[in-house]
């Protein structure tokens, strides 16, 4: 198609060239296929709960003279209203993570203050299913970005750790400084005894929408797009996060982040995330 009649015009400039355009136009085509794909998830996502709220709104009509349907009816019109609410929110996240430059508004953040914060974030949820959460080696650091982001980031991942656990276990997260040869780097982990991941769903786990049992994702008021947040804003601030997990035994995921002060504070990077 397109790619070979550019390709052909171009043979006398030299393979290489014609190869560099070739990969141009394969690159821009799979950029395009991944946008489209987003706008149809986005898409089916908005349709479920909209499509459970009309026809919740038709049974509480119906329902007129059951006091007691009305209420039921009610009550799960709320939970739908309350997903709607979650997607819609954390498609504004990723697009603000996609969009913005972390490092505009960047500063030393103090990884206490981001750990205190993520696990306020999700106390409530913890409370109700007995989970213990316990921080350790987060004095004195400091790691360098946008402050929100790095809160956010944190925040989904005790927040699938709490959401991915049974009852009466233990959430921890460790924090320290791992020395590399440009800088050093802060590694926070997050670490449960929940469900675990198989081998073949880690490798997707942070692809926008993917979720290993969909169903338990939208029990707990999941999107799908936590971990695609996650990777952007690591990704963003020159760092990585990565998953080691047992099925069965539980995950550990881990946040890797540029320390303040280090000589990596400005690397910065856009790599492609798509
Ligand atoms: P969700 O909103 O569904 O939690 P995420 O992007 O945060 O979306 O996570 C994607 C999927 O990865 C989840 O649906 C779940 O299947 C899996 N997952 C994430 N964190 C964990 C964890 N700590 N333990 C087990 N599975 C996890």
């Amino acid at each position: 198609g397109e790619a070979l009649a550019v390709s052909a015009r171009v043979a006398p400039l030299g393979s290489r060239l014609v190869m560099l355009l070739v990969e141009d136009l394969t690159e821009a085509r799979r950029i395009e296929a991944v946008r489209r794909d987003f706008v149809a998830n986005v898409s089916h996502e908005l349709k479920t709960p909209v499509g459970a709220l009309s026809l919740l709104s038709e049974a509480v009509m119906d329902a007129s003279d059951d006091p007691e349907a009305v209420t039921r009816f009610a009550g799960r019109m709320q939970i739908e209203a309350t997903r709607l609410t979650n997607l819609v929110q954390e498609l504004i996240d990723l697009s603000r993570v996609q969009n913005d430059d972390p490092l505009e508004d960047a500063e030393p953040v103090r990884v206490d203050e981001l750990v205190a914060e993520a696990v306020d974030r999700c106390r409530h949820a913890a409370g109700t299913k007995q989970i213990t959460m316990a921080a350790g080696g987060t004095a004195d650091l400091h790691v360098y970005g946008n402050r929100g982001q790095l809160a956010a980031a944190l925040g989904n991942l005790v927040e699938n750790a709490v959401n991915y656990s049974p009852a009466r276990t233990r959430v921890g997260i460790a924090a320290r400084r791992v020395g590399a040869p440009g800088g050093d780097f802060i590694e926070l982990a997050v670490t449960d005894q929940g469900i675990g991941i198989s081998e073949k769903d880690k490798e997707r786990v942070f692809e926008r929408f993917y979720r290993v049992d969909p169903a338990r994702s939208r029990a707990t008021g999941g999107t799908g797009l936590g971990l695609a947040i996650v990777k952007h804003v690591a990704a963003s601030h020159g760092g990585e996060v990565s998953v080691w997990s047992s099925e069965g035994q539980g995950s550990t995921f881990t946040l890797r982040l540029p320390e303040a002060g280090s000589a990596r504070d400005r690397a910065h990077q856009h790599p492609d995330l798509d």
